[in-house]
């Protein structure tokens, strides 16, 4: 049986033609799958019952199964998820303003073990498959209130997004197809941890916004932080990231988690400042969350105020972002697939121990 949140467009095609049955039946598919948010094949009511009943034989709508839905009291809301295979993962909803931003994961788990990353030291299960991806936009807009309609997604939940690249393309395909979700490609963006040749790649097939954690000046800093940037250099990083096409009013966003006496110096901004130097973009200062367990501290507010201030002088677009649903662990960086990002729940099942 195969997941028809699973099938791309094209997929579908192949599908409809192996059934014998007209092309107009995989828009018509597509259509009830992604844009009507069919939750299961008898709810396509415009296709005859004798049709459904062969589409049920080989197909099924899956989706993820919604745990548990804690609410900040900023507004965020963090769904906690079970898998098929029973991993757990988590997606965030943010309110902002006018804005309400879906954080989705992209991974269960995350292999690249970032110091600072709550998820990256709960270790690593799997990737997430396009159904895995489609179904937290399906089951976020279950739990949204009257009136609300999620604006933005982010790619900043749980994994890195582009180690699961071939999914993750799928999705945001079909998050941008006006025959799917339908979002406008302003409104999408990808954070990666900085994997060169996927940024490359995914540059050249999808135009969507980019945002780069950064977190450091210095490679020596950053792979301290990052086990990755011992395989990517931050000068590899950053020519990549020169050559990103940036059509009209797009950027790079680069997040720079402030990380007390770790990469939060005067010398750190101004080694910052000279680094970006022409490219088109924002800077992100995110101070750093803890989690349980964790061994870095926040700054002060004279530090990152300090910080901020250097960069502004070099004229960057410069914010300090404070995470929402600190209360929740729900904020950047606190996801870990278990309740309260603190022990296991009763019958939940532990994380695979740490990867990489
Ligand atoms: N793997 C991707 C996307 C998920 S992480 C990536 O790394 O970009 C989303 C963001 O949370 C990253 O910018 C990361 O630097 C930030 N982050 C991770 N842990 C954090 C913490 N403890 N406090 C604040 N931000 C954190
Ligand atoms: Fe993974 Fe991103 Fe966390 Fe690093 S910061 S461990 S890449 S999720």
């Amino acid at each position: 049986m195969k997941n028809l949140r699973d099938l791309t467009y094209e997929d579908l095609v192949e599908e409809v033609k192996a059934l014998g049955e007209k092309p107009y039946r995989a828009h018509q598919l597509f259509a009830w799958v992604y844009k009507r948010r069919a939750p299961a094949i008898d709810s396509m009511t415009d296709i005859s019952k004798d049709l459904r009943e062969r589409l049920k034989d080989a197909f099924y709508i899956g989706g993820v199964n919604v745990l548990d839905v804690m609410r900040s009291a900023d507004g965020t809301r963090k769904m906690l998820s079970s898998l098929e295979d029973g991993s757990r993962i988590e997606t965030v909803l943010i309110p902002e303003g006018e804005r309400l931003t879906l954080c989705v994961s992209s991974q269960a788990g995350c292999p690249l073990g970032c110091r600072f990353c709550m998820t990256g030291q709960t270790g690593f299960i799997r990737n997430l498959k396009l159904s895995e991806l489609s179904a937290q936009v399906i089951a976020a807009e279950g739990e949204i209130q009257k009136g609300e309609k999620i604006t933005n997604i982010v790619l900043m939940g749980m994994g890195e997004p582009l180690l699961n690249y071939e999914n993750v393309l799928k999705f945001l395909k079909i998050l941008v197809d006006s025959r799917g979700f339908g979002f406008s490609h302003n409104k999408i963006t990808v954070s990666t941890s900085g994997i060169v040749p996927a940024i490359e790649k995914l540059g050249k097939d999808i135009d969507v916004n980019l945002a780069v954690s950064l977190n450091a000046s210095t490679d020596e800093i950053r792979a301290r932080l990052m086990p990755v940037a011992r395989k990517y250099t931050l000068k590899d990083l950053l020519a990549a990231l020169k050559s990103y096409p940036l059509p009209g009013k797009k950027h790079i966003t680069f997040e720079y988690v402030l990380i007390k006496d770790v990469n939060d110096s005067i010398d750190d901004a101004r080694r910052l400042a000279r680094l970006l130097r022409g490219i088109k973009c924002k800077i992100n200062l995110i101070p750093f969350n803890p989690f349980p367990g964790s061994i870095f501290d926040r700054p002060s507010d004279d530090a990152i105020n300090a910080f901020w201030e250097v960069l502004k002088g070099s004229h960057y677009k410069v914010f300090v972002r404070e995470s929402k649903g600190r209360d929740i662990q729900a904020a950047c960086g606190q996801l870990s697939g278990l309740y309260n990002g603190g022990a296991p729940a009763e019958g939940v099942l532990p994380l695979a121990p740490e990867a990489g």
